[in-house]
């Protein structure tokens, strides 16, 4: 498996991963004040018949920020659209998503922080006054136009709000910031899947499978299904802690839900720089993973878990990490 997978909803096809997407804010677990404020939003822009304030999600891959914007649009009962900022090379290619716009829509732009700047800078105006100002033609024959847009909702995800420009980041009126979930909450999400997915699961095994899911649904959901795959393979239907306990040990995934690769970054850190510090760079050429890599999907659960730190001269294993690995500072 490598870093990417992880976060895959690998082997769930397409209409089951539909599925298991909370449609409505009361199926979406957790976060209880986010949604509460997010209810009152949706409930204001929908009394006034007026566009809902652009909303900014952050937060590590796989908490759920795809998910609510599908859910803001569902409880606007206005069309979704989506694009990621990958995808946007060209000002026209924004230009064709804006103008196809319906009044009120939502407009979903994953990894907004990695949107090239001059397509940024379009979104300025079409944030702000609904109007999209683009350049046609080159050279001395280009003009500029400005065309008026139907009131919409952007909804931008990132996993770096510190990536993203002042100018862009203002322009969103409601921020939320999703962070990993509890076990507790895990367990409910774990609970429900399992129910939409026709599987039997008992508490212990879901507590135990919450416990090891890195604080991430997604991957919460990723072990079930795997775990799934154990218990057919054990002709049993129902999946119990033991199943799990097999789940975890043949996937190599520790009692916190680390695995592989998130124990050979900090053996790296420990073996080759004496337990730090060390910049990104550095280890991300140790470990032949891209630096935004380590820094969305490995860092961010081993930091809450206290395991390493980032300092302003690289990255720290702490004492509670050696000790995780059964090693002495
Ligand atoms: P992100 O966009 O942040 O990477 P997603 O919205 O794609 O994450 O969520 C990953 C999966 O986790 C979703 O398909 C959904 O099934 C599940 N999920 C996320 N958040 C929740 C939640 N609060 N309650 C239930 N399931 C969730």
């Amino acid at each position: 498996m490598n870093t990417n997978e992880r976060f895959l909803d690998a082997n769930i096809p397409d209409e089951l991963a539909t599925t298991i997407r909370p449609k409505t804010l009361s199926d979406f677990i957790g976060h209880e004040s986010l949604k509460n404020n997010l209810s009152v939003f949706i409930s204001g822009a929908k009394s006034r018949g007026e566009a809902m304030d652009h909303v900014l999600l952050y937060g590590p891959p796989g908490l759920g920020k795809t998910t609510l914007a599908h859910i803001v649009a569902n409880e606007l009962g206005t069309n979704f659209r989506a694009t990621s900022a990958p995808m946007l090379t060209k000002q026209g290619d924004l230009a064709a998503i804006l103008t196809a716009l319906e009044p009120m829509d939502v407009l979903f732009i994953d990894e907004i922080h990695r949107l090239p700047t001059a397509i940024e800078e379009v979104l300025y105006s079409a944030m702000e006054d609904f109007k999209l100002d683009i350049m046609l033609g080159e050279g001395p024959s280009a003009k500029s136009v400005r065309i008026d847009l139907p009131p919409f909702t952007l909804v931008g995800a990132t996993t770096r709000t510190g990536l993203l420009s002042n100018p862009l980041r203002d322009r969103f009126g409601i921020d939320l910031r999703l962070s990993f979930y509890s076990p507790d909450d895990l367990s409910k999400i774990i609970m429900r899947s399992a129910r939409i997915l026709g599987t039997e699961i008992d508490e212990t095994g879901a507590t135990l499978l919450a416990k090891s899911s890195r604080g991430t649904p997604r991957i919460a959901n990723r072990l079930l299904k795997r775990a799934r795959d154990f218990a057919s393979a054990l002709k049993s239907n129902k999946i119990t802690a033991d199943t799990i306990k097999t789940t975890l040990f043949q996937l190599h995934i520790d009692a916190c839900g680390l695995d592989e690769i998130d124990r050979e970054y900090m053996n790296m850190i420990i073996k080759h720089y004496a337990g730090g510090p060390v910049g990104i760079d550095n280890l991300a050429a140790a470990l032949s993973e891209p630096a935004d890599t380590i820094e969305d999907v490995i860092e961010p659960y081993l930091m809450q878990l206290g395991f390493i730190m980032r300092t302003p001269r690289g990255r720290v294993v702490t004492d509670a990490g050696y000790e995780h690995l059964g090693l002495i500072q």
